[in-house]
């Protein structure tokens, strides 16, 4: 009864506790889906990874290989200190990975429900997926000197209770907004999902939701004029330089050095906040959070958790020891302190547990699972909490997303109707 019990909360949650580690597997299309009403995130459109059987094909070729590229990763040098010091670290995280798995793949009746998730209730018909994609690259726009004058039309439909007592008949009534997309929050304070329109497109803003979208130089237009209405979590996914060819075309990174003017202390609460930061397995990366970024935040490290990835069928998407395709990543988590706590204030949150695994079947090119509810636990005292995300390119109920396109997945292609 208790595995049906978990199974059920997983239905209606998309998050499943396993048994025995400090691992949780998720379905971000579920857990996204408590932001909407009338709309359902489109499991189709999330998982376009990892169901696909041509991709499994190239993935599992690939692992059949990698015993035969580990050898030869091995063979030709030592490790330089670098690569022992991430060898070291990537030990560390091996075993709990391990022991998040094995427990992952004796969940037999979680199992048999994730090879299910991609597959829509109802999907899309033929015509609609036979509609040219015009994708707007807000990013392009945003930079070019009309930018100030593109507007978003929001389609408020509300309901209201002119009596407030129930005996007067419901009122509906539209309100329609047009307002300036680029440096402007724009906000969704109603209990309902609203429509908007850009250009050629369409969109869905979450209830209680709104969305700042800019370049990072106008990033100082969210803190807030008073710090008792700054934020208690803040989630960071920064556009890190890297290697990867595919990257650079998905969005355009940044140098560290930018990322050390991110005014995270402004962006505090008085009562302190949760900081939640996603970084890359490269050993430089780690080396300059630990020492440059957290610290020029005033943020001090609390704990690290680790996002397993897999394909539909439970298995990793790539050899656990694989050197430069690890299956997992890395979200660094700390506290920064409020201008209002004292000493003891530490010591009244709850202890946050390090070394818990999230696992989940990856979305889109590096878009995170949306991992707010497992942290809020942790987050300072503040009821509701402030949540902003950063770098964001999705929205969610009760959140702020600010980035250069967090409108990105909010179109409506990206969803199914109810
Ligand atoms: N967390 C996101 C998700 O799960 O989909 C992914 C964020 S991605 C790693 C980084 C984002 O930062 C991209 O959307 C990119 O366009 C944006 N970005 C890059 N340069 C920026 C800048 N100068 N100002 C604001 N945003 C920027």
């Amino acid at each position: 009864a208790e595995t049906s019990d978990r199974l059920s909360a997983f239905l209606s949650s998309g998050i499943y506790r396993l048994e025995s580690c400090n691992a949780v597997f998720i379905d971000p299309v579920r857990v996204l889906n408590r932001s909407y009403s009338r709309f359902r995130v489109s499991p189709s459109m999330y998982y376009s990874r990892f169901f696909d059987s041509k991709h499994e094909d190239q993935e599992s070729r690939f692992s059949s290989n990698s015993r035969k590229r580990k050898r030869k990763e091995k063979q030709p040098h030592a490790l330089n200190e670098r690569e022992r010091s991430a060898d070291e670290r990537h030990q560390e995280a091996r075993p709990l990975l391990l022991k998040a798995h094995e427990s992952l793949l004796e969940a037999t009746d979680l199992l048999s429900v994730i090879c299910n998730l991609r597959n829509d209730v109802c999907s899309l018909t033929e015509s609609e997926e036979s509609l040219p994609i015009v994708e707007q690259s807000f990013v392009e726009l945003g930079r070019v000197w009309q930018a100030p004058l593109y507007e978003i039309i929001l389609h408020f439909h509300q309901h209201c209770n002119p009596s407030g007592d129930g005996s007067s008949p419901l009122i509906r009534y539209k309100e329609e907004r047009v307002i300036p997309i680029f440096n402007n929050l724009v906000v969704n304070e109603t209990s309902d999902n609203v429509e908007a329109e850009f250009l050629n497109s369409r969109y869905v803003i979450p209830r209680e939701s709104c969305f700042y979208m800019s370049d990072l130089r106008q990033i100082h237009n969210l803190i807030p004029a008073e710090s008792d209405c700054g934020f208690s979590l803040i989630v960071v996914d920064p556009p890190w330089e890297n290697k990867s060819a595919s990257q650079k075309l998905v969005y355009s990174t940044l140098p560290n050095r930018y990322f050390l003017s991110l005014p995270i202390k402004k962006l505090t609460h008085t009562e302190g906040a949760l900081i939640a930061l996603w970084v890359t397995n490269r050993e430089k990366l780690r080396g300059f959070v630990e020492k440059e970024l957290f610290p020029a935040w005033g943020v001090s490290y609390a704990a690290t958790f680790y996002w397993l990835k897999v394909k539909s069928d439970g298995s990793l998407i790539s050899d656990l020891d694989l050197f430069h395709h690890r299956p997992y990543e890395c979200l660094l988590l700390g506290y920064c302190h409020g201008e209002g706590m004292d000493s003891e204030y530490q010591s009244r949150l709850k202890p946050l547990q390090d070394n818990q695994v999230i696992i989940s079947i990856p979305g889109d090119y590096s878009r995170k699972p949306p991992i707010g509810e497992l942290l809020m636990e942790y987050v300072p005292e503040l009821k509701p909490a402030r949540c902003i995300e950063l770098f964001a390119r999705e929205m969610q109920a009760g959140w702020i997303s600010w980035g250069n396109e967090p409108l990105h997945f909010q179109e409506l292609r990206y969803f199914r109707g109810t």
